[in-house]
Order: C-alpha cells, then sequence, then structure tokens
C-alpha cells in the first residue's frame, strides 16, 4: 500500500544581505537569505507538510512552532519529528519529489547537494528524490521562493499482525515524542558546549 502528499510553503527573500540561505538543509553560498522565525528553509517546511499531508494529518505548525518556541531554528529537527511521526504509524517514505519556484538562486549547482541532503533526512537514497526548478517565467511573484514538495510513503507494518506500531492520534503520545526530542536537542547542545569549552 502507498499514500501520496503534497506539501507546500513560501518565505520572502530576507531584507538582511547577510541572512543565510538554507534549502533542502544545503547552506547556499552568495545567495540572500529568506525571512522567517525558524531559519526559513522553505524546502524543508514543505517536506514536513507533504509527510503529514500523506499521514492524513497536518501537525506541521504545531510542533515547528513549538520547537522554535524552544529556540530551535533549525528546520532539519522538524523534519526528524515528521519522519518519526511516519516511522510510528508504520511507514517509511519511498520517494520525495520537489518543484522550485524562484527566479534565483539557480538550482542546478545545488542539485546533487540537495538530494543528498533531503535523502539523508528522510532515509531515502538520493536518486530517490527529484528535483525540478522553474524560474516561472515571470508569472509568479518574483519575490517570493516557493517549492511544491511530494512524497510517496509505502507501507512496512500495516500487513504485519504482529507490529505493534500504529497510528500516533493520541494527543499524549504526540506531546511525550516531543518531549523526548527536545530533550535529545538539550543533551547535544551540552555536549557541544562542553566540547567547546
Ligand atoms: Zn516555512
Amino acid at each position: 500500500m502507498f499514500r501520496i502528499g503534497m506539501g507546500q510553503d513560501s518565505h520572502r527573500f530576507a531584507a538582511d544581505p547577510a541572512r543565510p540561505l538554507l534549502l533542502g538543509g544545503v547552506r547556499v553560498a552568495d545567495a540572500r537569505g529568506l525571512d522567517g522565525n525558524s531559519d526559513a528553509d522553505v524546502v524543508l517546511h514543505a517536506l514536513c507538510r507533504a509527510l503529514e499531508q500523506a499521514l492524513g494529518e497536518d501537525a506541521f505548525s504545531r510542533y515547528a512552532d513549538a520547537l522554535c518556541a524552544q529556540g530551535v531554528a533549525d528546520s532539519r529537527e522538524y523534519v526528524k519529528v515528521a519522519r518519526s511521526r511516519v516511522e510510528a504509524a508504520g511507514w517509511r517514505v519511498n520517494n520525495v519529489g520537489l518543484t522550485i519556484e524562484a527566479r534565483t538562486p539557480k538550482i542546478e549547482p545545488l542539485r546533487v547537494a540537495m538530494k543528498q541532503s533531503v535523502a539523508t533526512l528522510v532515509g531515502i537514497a538520493p536518486d530517490a528524490v527529484g528535483i525540478n526548478a522553474t524560474s516561472g517565467e515571470g508569472m509568479t511573484l518574483m519575490r517570493d521562493f516557493v517549492p511544491h514538495l511530494a512524497a510517496m510513503l509505502e507501507d512496512v507494518v500495516h500487513d504485519d499482525p504482529e507490529s505493534t506500531l500504529g497510528w500516533c492520534d493520541d494527543q499524549t503520545e504526540f506531546e511525550f515524542g516531543l518531549d523526548l526530542l527536545l530533550e535529545g536537542i538539550e543533551r547535544r547542545r551540552a555536549t557541544e558546549a562542553a566540547a567547546a569549552g
């Protein structure tokens, strides 16, 4: 059994020319960043939405806002939550398709790194991530950056009667998962701070 979800997200380019641009977890050199409370990785936000939609849910802003409020601006952490929700529900990501509408930057030089980064985040091979880019031919809003993302989920446990995995539709269970993630981030920060002296 398969499920498909579509995700979209958009951010304006930031006024601050020094703000870094992150796309799919890849830092883009010599490009103006996007505005947002988090790192504004518009591709990863669209990915989270696609994964949520495939699950038949829409919890992205709930956990992104909660993590952001805790000072977690790295959108890769949001994808980790989305992926854990996919896997807790008994699915795994099969492939991801991404279309980017933006006049700038050029996506071609970023393609290999973005495929690798997105693939690693959702646990698939780089050749299971397809990326198209279009400038919009002048028909889209030039100041915005808009990715459209589709993710296909593959059933891993629903046919297995031994499986104890199920839908995470219990709010307590969901909050518990978020707490564990935040604890992990805190621990990692403490370790990094200790290592940095
Ligand atoms: Zn966003």
